[in-house]
């Protein structure tokens, strides 16, 4: 599943070819995907400027004078930059053509989704999607602050506090097991038990995992294609997370797994109290 660094990536990519660009036409391939695209969209786009992109958790944002477009990968979507006509394939759902070139948006699984946020609506950042999401992890300036302010009667553990997503965004589980690690904090800890320290070095490090992501390209979705046509997918160089059993790269103690609300949760007892 794409998770905020590889969106974030994609963000990045389609960028430079699609901000200040026109929209010539909407390809629409099916009805919808998760959800019934917009009614109209392509009349709603024909003719309008891309002013600028933007993301808000894993929301891609695509900006026009007159509303955004809201856009989410779902499990197994992906965006790209083609130039000229392709022929398009089974899942090649949607084209944005913006002259000579196309932002085409594949989504096998069809979880993905295109919404339309008319400015008269107010700020995108009010649609029902976007309005209950927590804070940027990148741009939040007191994020240590927020956590341990939000969870002092929480008594979830920490690791499902993340995942939950209604504190800080974009904490999935790879992001969240890791960061745990290098803040020594055990994922099994309940929230409100953790010290306004250790959520400062926690959000240090959630903020320094997930820029290491974002400057790898992206590093969770094995079918990512980058933007240029390449594999986005690296593979990163994870400390705890999918090692079970194999030795801690600190303390060469043997990386444990539990399963935390069905998700695997892979930490060190040693490293982590
Ligand atoms: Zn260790």
């Amino acid at each position: 599943m794409p998770e905020l660094p590889e969106v974030e990536v994609t963000r990045r990519g389609i960028a430079p070819h699609i901000e200040g660009h026109v929209v010539t036409d909407v390809i629409l391939r099916r009805e919808g995907l998760r959800w019934p695209f917009p009614v109209g969209l392509a009349q709603t786009l024909r003719r309008r400027r891309v002013v600028s992109t933007g993301r808000r958790g894993k929301y891609l944002l695509l900006h026009f004078e007159h509303g955004s477009l809201i856009i989410h990968l779902g499990m197994s979507g992906h965006l790209r930059m083609l130039s000229g006509d392709h022929p398009p394939g089974k899942h090649d759902h949607v084209d944005l053509v913006l002259g000579p070139s196309r932002m085409r948006f594949t989504d096998p699984r069809r979880f993905g989704a295109l919404l339309w946020h008319a400015k008269e609506e107010g700020d995108v950042e009010s649609h029902l999607l976007l309005r209950a999401l927590g804070a940027e992890p990148l741009s939040c300036p007191d994020l240590a602050q927020r956590l341990y302010r939000a969870t002092r009667t929480r008594t979830a553990p920490i690791k499902q506090v993340l995942l939950a997503g209604d504190i800080v965004v974009g904490v999935g589980n790879i992001y969240a097991c890791e960061s745990l690690f290098h803040a020594g904090i055990r994922p099994t800890t309940a929230a409100r038990r953790i010290s306004l320290a250790r959520y400062e070095k926690l959000a240090a490090e959630i903020q320094r995992v997930l820029a290491a992501a974002i400057a790898q390209g992206g590093s969770s979705l094995r079918d990512f294609i980058g933007v240029d046509g390449q594999s986005g997918y690296f593979q990163q160089t994870y400390f705890v997370y999918d090692r079970e059993g194999e030795a801690c790269r600190q303390c060469s103690a043997l990386v444990k797994r539990i399963v935390q609300g069905q998700r695997s949760t892979f930490y060190c007892g040693h490293c982590q109290r």
